[in-house]
């Protein structure tokens, strides 16, 4: 049987999504910012703390959903002390992996989702 979708042109968007976002340079300044240049000329530069308030794992996501409905917005993390990044490691070549001073260390940030993440 020949599969009727194999011969369709794929959709512009597709292609988009599936390129990767590829740092040329990376720099971390622990208890300020990550900067990205990425390797189409953009730069992007994240506060630490907006970092951490976006961590990609499956336990902020949440939290972070269930603050969308709420008025109140609790920042995710023991923030009795000021946060900083205390280690920050490459995951292949698509992520960087985060390791915070609050014990939290369970978020991969993908290239792709930094992009997505960038403050304008
Ligand atoms: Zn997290």
């Amino acid at each position: 049987m020949h599969c009727p979708f194999a011969t369709l042109p794929t959709p512009v968007s597709y292609v988009q999504m599936s390129q990767y976002a590829t740092p040329a340079k990376l720099s971390l300044q622990r208890d300020r910012e990550l900067k990205i240049q990425w390797d189409d000329g953009a730069q992007s530069v994240y506060p630490i703390l907006y970092l951490r308030a976006n961590c990609p794992c499956a336990m902020c996501r949440q939290l972070r959903e269930s603050q969308k409905k709420s008025r109140l917005t609790v920042l995710p993390g023991n923030h009795s002390q000021p946060i900083t990044a205390i280690s920050a490691e490459m995951v292949g070549n698509y992520a960087l992996r985060i390791e915070w001073s609050d014990n939290h260390a369970s978020g991969i940030y993908s290239f792709t989702y930094l992009k997505e993440i960038a403050p304008k």
